[in-house]
C-alpha cells in the first residue's frame, strides 16, 4: 500500500459513513468553551481538521456546512488563573454563565467577547473561512428550546442512561436535568430545579448558594452538559465532529452522549475523530495549552510573529493522534521545514523517498487555503531576516530589507506572492526578535568602534588576516563567509579558537559573544565589518 496523507484516508473513511446517512447537506461541527485565552491549539482539531476533510469531500461533490459551537452558557469556574485576570475582584462571578461574566479589562461587553476577539476574527486567516459560529446562548433562545422540553418530558429515561455513567454518584428520581440561572446571585452551577410547568415554560428552582427560590424561563439556564452536547448534535444535525482526547476514553463522555442520542432521542450521533493536544514550550518548560489555565498564545499573537501557513503546515503534516509541541524559539526552524516542503512540492528537492515526498507535497498543497502559488516563491530564511532587521532603520523596514536583500544577491525579482510573503516575514521576524528569540539571536552593532575593549584582544594578527580575506570576497553571502571563518581559524586548537571568536565578537559588537558568526556577518555591511576588524587589529584609534 502506498503511503497516503491522513486527510485523504480520513475523508475516505468518512465518505463511506456519510453516504449511509444520505443527506443533501452534511453538517460538520466543532466545539469550544470560551473559558479564557483562546489559544492556537484550538484551531487544530475543532477548525482545521474538519476544514480539510470538508474540502476534500467537497471536491468529490458533497455539500457540507462547517459550524463551530461556542459553549457560552457554561459556568465560569473561578479557577485561580481566571480570578487572577480580575486582579482580585472576580470572586463574585464564580458560577455565573460565561456570557454574563464581565470583561476583566472592560473593553468588550463581556468575558466571552473579550477572549473571542483574539480568536474569532482570525479564523479566516487560519482556515478557508467557510465556518459559521453559533453559541449555546443563542441556541437556548431558539433551536434548543424544543429539545429542552423533550428532555424534561423524557427525564426518567434520560436519568436512566446518564446514571449508567456516573458510578455511585447517581441522580435521584426527582432529578430535573436543567440548571437555571439564579436571579438573585447569578450562579448557574448551584441551582436545583424542583418543578417544571410545561404550559408556562417555567422551571422552579432553589439556589444552594444564596437560598433564593424562584422561577426561570428555559432560556435562562442550561441543560446538564451531557444532555446539552447531545442536544447540540440533534438541533444542528451534526454528522461529523472531532473531539479532544479527553473525551475519547471508552465509556467516557462521548460514549454517554452517543448512548443518549440513540436510546433516548432516537437519532444517529455524529461520526467523530479524536485528536491530541497541542502544548507550548517556553523557556525550557512545556505545558498543554489550556484556555481557563491561560496557557497558550492566540491566533492573533501567532500572526504577529509567523504566517498562518506555518502553523497550518505543522498541524497538517502531523497526524491528529500525535502531540504537537510549539516552541516559540523554534519559529525559524518551522520556516525551514515549510520551505523544504515547498521545494518538494515544486519538484526541486526531495527526502530521498518518493512516497514521503508525495505526502509532504500533499501537506503543502492542503496548507494553502485556496491553492498554492503557481511557481516556487522566493524563499528567504526567517533567521536571516531576524538578524538583518536588527541592523536596519525601523522606518520603512520592508523597503530597507528588500534593498539589503537585493544588494547581497539574496533576492532578484519579486513576484506578487513573494513580495507579500516577504513583507509579512520582515515584520513578523522583527516582532519575534523583540518577544521570543533566544538570546543568541540578539545583537547590536555599536555606532562607534568599541575602542575600550581593544586592550583585551589576544589574536590581533589573525583579526587582520580575517579582515583581508573577507575584503577579498566577491560574494557577501553566508556560505562564502562561513568558508573564510573556517579557514582562518583552522590551525587553532580548541582553546585558541574560542579566544579568537571572543576577539571577533569584541571587535565587532564590543561584547564577548553574539549570534553565529557567518549568518551575522551576512546581514551586516561588508565595508563596516572589514573596517571594524582592521581597527581592532591595529589596536588603537586611527
Ligand atoms: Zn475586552
Ligand atoms: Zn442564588
Amino acid at each position: 500500500m502506498p503511503k497516503r496523507h491522513w486527510v485523504d484516508v480520513m475523508a475516505d473513511e468518512l465518505e463511506e459513513k456519510l453516504r449511509k446517512r444520505g443527506k443533501d447537506v452534511y453538517i460538520f461541527n466543532g466545539g469550544l468553551s470560551v473559558s479564557g485565552v483562546q489559544h492556537i491549539g484550538r484551531l487544530r482539531g475543532e477548525l482545521i481538521l474538519p476544514e480539510l476533510v470538508r474540502r476534500v469531500l467537497a471536491e468529490r461533490g458533497y455539500k457540507i456546512r462547517q459550524l463551530l459551537t461556542l459553549y457560552t452558557q457554561d459556568a465560569w469556574k473561578g479557577k485561580s488563573s481566571q480570578l487572577k485576570v480580575f486582579g482580585g475582584s472576580g470572586e463574585k462571578y464564580v458560577g455565573w454563565p460565561l456570557i454574563r461574566v464581565p470583561d476583566p479589562q472592560g473593553c468588550h461587553s463581556n468575558w466571552v467577547e473579550h477572549y473571542w476577539s483574539d480568536f474569532g476574527p482570525y479564523i479566516k486567516e487560519f482556515t478557508d473561512g467557510k465556518v459559521e459560529v453559533v453559541t449555546t446562548t443563542d441556541l437556548y433562545k431558539g433551536a434548543l428550546k424544543e429539545f429542552v422540553v423533550e428532555t424534561l418530558r423524557k427525564r426518567d429515561k434520560v436519568r436512566e442512561v446518564v446514571n449508567k455513567y456516573r458510578g455511585r454518584n447517581k441522580y435521584p428520581e426527582d432529578w430535573i436535568p436543567f440548571e437555571p440561572v439564579c436571579s438573585k446571585c447569578g450562579r448557574i452551577d448551584r441551582t436545583k430545579a424542583v418543578s417544571f410547568d410545561e404550559e408556562k415554560g417555567e422551571i422552579e428552582y432553589v439556589c444552594r448558594a444564596c437560598g433564593h427560590r424562584g422561577k426561570a424561563s428555559l432560556e435562562e439556564g442550561k441543560l446538564n452538559w451531557r444532555i446539552e452536547w447531545t442536544g447540540v448534535w440533534k438541533v444542528l444535525g451534526v454528522d461529523f465532529e472531532p473531539y479532544g482526547k479527553d473525551h475519547a476514553t471508552p465509556g467516557g463522555s462521548r460514549d454517554s452522549c452517543k448512548d443518549l442520542a440513540v436510546n433516548v432521542y432516537g437519532f444517529d450521533p455524529p461520526e467523530g475523530e479524536w485528536y491530541e493536544w497541542v502544548s507550548l514550550r517556553m523557556g525550557g518548560k512545556e505545558a498543554d495549552m489550556t484556555s481557563s489555565g491561560f496557557v497558550g498564545i492566540t491566533p492573533r499573537d501567532w500572526m504577529e510573529i509567523a504566517h498562518p501557513e506555518i502553523l497550518r503546515y505543522i498541524y497538517i503534516s502531523t497526524h491528529p493522534h500525535r502531540r504537537v509541541v510549539i516552541d516559540l524559539q523554534e519559529i525559524p526552524r518551522y520556516y525551514n521545514d515549510y520551505y523544504k516542503a515547498e521545494r518538494i512540492y515544486f519538484g526541486i528537492d526531495s527526502t530521498g523517498d518518493p512516497e514521503d515526498d508525495e505526502v509532504i507535497a500533499r501537506s503543502y498543497e492542503l496548507t494553502h487555503r485556496e491553492k498554492p502559488p503557481e511557481a516556487l516563491p522566493v524563499q528567504v530564511s526567517y533567521s536571516h531576516v531576524a538578524l538583518m532587521v536588527q541592523n536596519l532603520p525601523r522606518d520603512n523596514l520592508f523597503e530597507h530589507a528588500v534593498e539589503r536583500l537585493r544588494k547581497t544577491g539574496m533576492i532578484r525579482g519579486l513576484d506578487d506572492y513573494s513580495e507579500q510573503w516577504l513583507r509579512g516575514l520582515v515584520y513578523k521576524a522583527y516582532n519575534w526578535v523583540e518577544r521570543y528569540a533566544p538570546p543568541g539571536y540578539r545583537y547590536k552593532v555599536p555606532s562607534k568602534p568599541p575602542f575600550e575593549v581593544y586592550g583585551d584582544l589576544k589574536h590581533r594578527d589573525r583579526l587582520l588576516v580575517l579582515a583581508n580575506r573577507l575584503e577579498e570576497l566577491d560574494s557577501w553571502d553566508e556560505e562564502s563567509i562561513k568558508q573564510v571563518m573556517i579557514e582562518v581559524g583552522s590551525d587553532l586548537d580548541k582553546k585558541s579558537r574560542r579566544e579568537f571568536y571572543r576577539d571577533f565578537y569584541l571587535a565587532l559588537l564590543g561584547k564577548p559573544q553574539g549570534p553565529r558568526a557567518a549568518p551575522l556577518l551576512a546581514v551586516l555591511d561588508k565595508g563596516l565589518v572589514v573596517e571594524r576588524l582592521k581597527l581592532a587589529a591595529a589596536g588603537e584609534p586611527r
